[in-house]
């Protein structure tokens, strides 16, 4: 795609980026075929060629962003599926990315919605504030029909309790049965998940500790950022990725870190950003670099690095069929696929990939919560999908596709770790106490 920024606006080094990225882009369309939101609205302004075409006139022009850009960029996923198609690399996340950021610096979005996205970028990326929210919610449920409809419809995704925590907060958990570690991770427990399913981190604490593994989390760092930098707030997000970044790094060289382990591939898929993010940095440019080359998804870590000790028992004996929900951060965003299915496998279960598997749930971050409609289709879809195999339960490896998929369907669903957890040793998810 030809491009025509002036050399004066290609100082800027995002800027610079996206002309790289719009360079590389052919105007083929075969990133609509897998486009979830093409596929259900129809409209090219609504497909990744359609949003590359407005980033461009956007950015290139140097122009406001006006309310039919906005519907149109807010639509978006931020799924990658169109990633994953695109047969010229065109690398769109960082493209939107650019795009969200401009939208930001340049319109004003109406009253009602600048409320609720600083509610939820207030809310969400604090578990303190997550949890008073949640506590709040469950105060108000009573008199939801009072409440406008959009606020009435994101009320319903809150869970209906806080689920008890079993694990104490600490710094450090050491390995088990083992004078010195194997190794040493530090892990990045969330801001929504550390509230909503702490069984998470428990069962990837418990499952690493097991294998010898010591495992950190610094108590500074909650939230990865990627909520407030996919609402467009890139400052206040630049601010968490610095303060992740020092913690991480500091502790890196003080003590050594041989990875920091993501749970919620849409936070590792932020993580292995960093170093992007940062790339004309001059004071975070080396260690952002680094932290995003020490993070790995759990399951990557533990097929990499882990001999896994499988231990049946009578509560794993059964076989399970199992329905394998790729999350799109994981599989379009880190192009991790196979490994976890693979992980699963060796539980001796059997293990399906989902029909159409490639197409996101709805999930996709804060998505469920500000395009609902659209969300809901997606997840209508999914569990359509879900359903062709009649699975006993599903796995997957994001909190946020467990939250919507689960919104959707009595059949429970577990996180990846805890499966893994599970046939190592560890005890029996409660959600499959019935099975
Ligand atoms: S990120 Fe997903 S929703 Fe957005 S344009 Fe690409 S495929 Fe479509
Ligand atoms: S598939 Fe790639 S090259 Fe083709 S239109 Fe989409 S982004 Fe451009």
């Amino acid at each position: 795609m030809e491009t025509t920024f002036s050399k004066e606006q290609l100082k800027d080094t995002n800027n610079k980026s996206s002309d790289k990225i719009l360079r590389k882009c052919v105007h083929c369309g075969f990133c609509n075929a897998t486009c979830p939101t093409y596929k259900l609205l129809g409209d090219e302004l609504d497909s990744p060629r359609g949003r590359i075409y407005l980033i461009k006139d956007m950015i290139e022009k140097n122009k406001p962003a006006n309310e039919k850009i906005v519907k149109h960029i807010d639509r978006c996923l931020s799924c990658y599926g169109c990633m994953t198609t695109c047969p010229s690399g065109v690398n769109y996340m960082h493209l939107i990315d650019h795009g969200r950021n401009h939208i930001e610096k340049t319109y004003k979005r109406p009253l009602v919605d600048r409320v609720i996205r600083n509610f939820l970028s207030i809310t969400l990326s604090k578990p303190f504030n997550f949890r008073l929210m949640i506590i709040l919610i469950l105060f108000l449920k009573p008199f939801k029909i009072f409440f406008p409809k959009k606020v009435k419809e994101m009320i319903s995704l809150i869970p209906k309790k806080i689920p008890r925590k079993n694990l104490p907060k600490m710094y450090i958990y050491p390995s088990i049965k083992r004078k010195k570690a194997v190794a040493r991770v530090a892990l990045l427990t969330g801001c929504v998940q550390s509230v909503i399913s702490p069984q998470i981190n428990e069962a990837t604490i418990r499952l690493l500790n097991r294998h010898g593994i010591e495992v950190v989390v610094p108590k500074s760092i909650d939230c990865c950022g990627s909520l407030n930098y996919h609402l467009g707030k890139a400052e206040l997000a630049k601010e968490t990725f610095k303060k992740n970044i020092s913690v991480w790094h500091n502790e890196y060289l003080k003590n050594g870190l041989d990875a920091i382990i993501s749970n919620t591939s849409g936070c590792g898929t932020t993580l292995k950003d960093y170093g992007f993010i940062f790339k004309s940095d001059k004071n975070f440019k080396k260690k952002a670099k680094k932290i995003s080359e020490l993070t790995k998804d759990i399951s990557e870590y533990l097929n990499e690095n882990v001999k896994l000790n499988f231990v049946q028992n009578k509560e794993n004996s059964k076989e399970y069929k199992i329905a394998y929900h790729s999350a799109c951060s994981m599989q379009h965003g880190q192009k991790v696929h196979d490994i976890p299915m693979n992980l699963i496998k060796k539980t001796g279960n059997k293990v399906f990939n989902i029909p159409d598997g490639h197409l996101c749930c709805g999930s996709a971050g804060t998505y469920n919560l500000l395009q609902n409609s659209i969300a809901k289709e997606l997840l209508k879809n999914k569990i359509l999908n879900i359903k062709k195999i009649n699975p006993q339960f599903i796995a997957t490896g994001n909190i946020g596709c467990i939250t919507q998929i689960s919104n959707g369907t009595q059949i429970p669903i577990l996180h990846t770790v805890e499966v893994i957890d599970w046939y190592t040793g560890g005890p029996k998810p409660t959600i499959l106490r019935k099975l």
